[in-house]
Order: C-alpha cells, then structure tokens, then sequence
C-alpha cells in the first residue's frame, strides 16, 4: 500500500518526497538497487513475501508507489520492462472475441497490436475520432456502426488524450462516463499528459499506462513502463499478466525512472512553458503553414484542456510550408534541436512521424511532431528560425 505519509501532498512535491526509504538515523535518503534474482524461503510463503524477481522486487517498490501516489490510486503502479508492456497488459482485458475501440492516431505500436489482437483472438477493433465524443460513444455502446446490426457494448475503450501524433484531446469525463453505462472498461494512456498535468484514475479511467521512458524517467536512457489501477481485481489480473508474461523491468532501469522522477515536476514546468512560446511564435512565422499545440487560444483542443487538464503538454505539431519535402529538409537543417524518435527527454527532439510506412495515413504527411526539452527558450527559437528560413 502507498504510503500515508503521502496524502494530501501535490503532485510536485510527492515526486521528490514519495517512494523513500523509512526515515532512521543513519539510513540512506534513496532506495537501494538490490540484484538478486532470488529471496531465501523455505516453507508456504507469505503474501508479501519476496520470492523471485520476476514476481516482486524491493528495487521497483519505491517507484510502483511513487507513481501509484501521483496517479491516486492506493494500490501500487506495476512497473513493465517498456511501455508496450504495459499496453500489452492492459489490452489483455479485451476477452477472445471481444470488442475494443481505441483511437485512429495514438501510438501506432499500440494500433497494430489492436490489429494482431484482431487476427489472433477474434478481438473486433473499431478506430475511432477521439475529439468527437458522440462518434467514440456510439462506436462502444456497439450500435449500428456503418449500418451493421448491434454488436454488443466494447469490452475496453482505449483512449489516448492528448493523442500521440496529432494533439487531439479527449473529453475524459465524458467519455468514461458513456463508457461505463454501456459497461465497457476505460484504460488511458497518459503519456503525453504525465500524472502532473492528468490524473485519468481521477476522471474515474479503470487502468491507466505510461511509456515511463518519456517524461517519468525523462533523459532519454532508459526503456520502461508501468500499468496502474485502482480496482483490485484488475490489479490481479495485470499483475498475473506481467508475471506470466515475464515483462519485467530491470531494477537500474527502475532505479533510473525514479532518479528521473525526482525532477518531473521541474522539467515538464519548463518544458511546457517553452512549447506555448514556441508554438506562439511558430504560429506567427511565414515559412509555417499551420502548428498545433493545446495551449494555443486558437487550437481545436484548447477548449477541453483548460477546463480538463493542469497544463497543454510539451509537444508540438507542426507543419512547415512546402510539404513533406520541407519537413525533411527543416529536420536536417536543425543543430540543437535533435532528428530522433520518442520524446519526453530533457533534450528537444523532432520527427516527422509518416517516414514511418506504420504511421497511420490521416496523419498529415508534412506533420512533425516536435518535443520541447528544457534548453534555453531562446536557443531553441534561434533553432528553429535559421532552419525555417532556409525554407522561405
Ligand atoms: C513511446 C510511447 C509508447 C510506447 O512506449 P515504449 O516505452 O516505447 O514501449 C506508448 N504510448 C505513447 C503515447 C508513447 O509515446
């Protein structure tokens, strides 16, 4: 169980202060990394006991109660070794033959295990718009959808908000609960958002995952991800999945995830705060055909995340005049900014998302989804400026 020390505590402060050693004199101010793959036991072993490391270990506890603690939830994350893991874990709620609906752009690993899910288990996969709440609703209450016959309520909507790349934000209350009158479960990926800015479980979300690789851990050097819930049947049976599934992480990594955690609140305050200005002026520039960022006034999502969430996020969308062609050559004509994948670390890193053959096809071609480190801001434009006007 978390511990109660933590209550009432803000998320800014229980990201240094949760998931710490028993304070005693002489202990230590950080957990341990213990590397044992085995615990002495003998006998029938306790409920709690320490048994094996693919089941349990002391090196992940701080960290599965750290983040159990900013999500809200008593009972502790469950950490994974990647946070397709995770995904993995939570999308194994859907039953053979049951129903999910998960949204047309969120990450494109987790729509293509919809797809495999779809080949393998008979699970029916519907893609939907998650901006158009009516459009999700009636996709999961299952009613003639393309004019087919009633399918039965989905098992599980999946929700990504705002969606990886397109910044689309969802209506959470809403959604959860339309979702749950027609008895579908909830699980979001609250990546994007972090726990800071988003707290799903609080919008009443049945599972909630992060790709810890992004911003908890946050400096780009470690693959991690955890599941969390606060429905304690659910919790079994994730917890069953990761052991029998054997997607673990390892405990530097996790050890490194809360190192990173320690500063989460710092990075994405700054971090959040240049990709307003950035996107501002971006939005002003010549060589710019259109930017999304939820923090803009004009922005399609901007409605919903002032009155739903504590923050816009860090990341950007951006597409440059001249096409895909343009985005390329505005990529590699960046010297701070870095042309690699993922996002959430401290450096700020930018791709554009359909060079990817996978990435679905209603992303614009041109699209570059850009993830605003914690640089200078002034560095950062300067960046940007001198590769935009080699464009124009
Ligand atoms: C990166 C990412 C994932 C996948 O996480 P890994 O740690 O790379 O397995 C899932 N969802 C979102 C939104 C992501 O950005």
């Amino acid at each position: 169980m978390t511990d109660p020390s933590t209550a009432g505590l803000s998320p800014a402060t229980l990201v240094v202060s949760a998931g710490r050693p028993q304070r005693a004199q002489g202990a230590p101010v950080n957990p341990p990394v213990v590397l044992s793959s085995t615990y002495v036991s003998q006998g029938v072993p306790g409920p709690d006991e320490l048994l094996y490391a693919r089941m349990s270990t002391e090196t992940w506890h701080p960290f599965e109660e750290a983040l159990a603690a900013l999500e809200g939830t008593p009972l502790p994350a469950l950490v994974h070794g990647s946070g397709m893991a995770a995904i993995a874990s939570a999308l194994s709620l859907v039953p053979p033959g049951g129903r999910l609906v998960l949204p047309r752009h969120c990450y494109q690993v987790t729509i293509g295990y919809a797809r495999d899910l779809a080949q393998r288990s008979g699970v029916t996969v519907d893609l939907v718009d998650v901006d158009d709440t009516e459009a999700v609703l009636a996709a999961v209450r299952g009613a003639a959808v393309r004019g087919a016959a009633d399918r039965g309520a989905a098992d599980l909507l999946w929700v990504e908000s705002p969606t990886n790349p397109m910044l689309e934000v969802a209506d959470l209350p809403a959604l959860v609960a339309g979702a749950h009158e027609a008895g579908a479960l909830v699980g979001v990926d609250n990546t994007f958002a972090t726990p800071l800015v988003q707290r799903p479980l609080e919008h009443g979300a049945d599972v909630v995952v992060h790709s810890v690789t992004k911003y908890l851990a946050g400096h780009s050097d470690v693959v991690l991800g955890a599941a969390l819930t606060r429905d304690p049947e659910l919790h079994a049976r994730l917890l069953t999945y990761r052991t029998t599934h054997g997607s673990v992480a390892g405990p530097f990594e996790v050890w490194l995830a809360l190192r990173g955690l320690r500063t989460l609140a710092l990075r994405v305050e700054r971090a959040q705060a240049t990709a307003l200005e950035l996107a501002r002026r971006l939005a002003a520039h010549p060589a710019v055909a259109s930017v999304r960022h939820p923090g803009l006034p004009q922005d399609p999502g901007h409605e919903r995340a002032t009155r739903l969430m504590d923050g816009y996020g860090a990341i950007i969308g951006l597409r440059p005049v001249g096409g895909a062609a343009a985005a390329d050559a505005l990529v590699a004509a960046l010297r701070l900014w870095v042309p690699a994948t993922s996002l959430g670390g401290v450096e700020s890193s930018l791709e554009r998302r359909r060079r990817f053959a996978t990435e679905s096809v209603t992303v614009p071609d041109d699209l570059l989804r850009m993830s605003v480190g914690i640089e200078d801001v002034e560095d950062l434009w300067r960046d940007l400026d001198q590769a935009l006007g080699t464009l124009v």
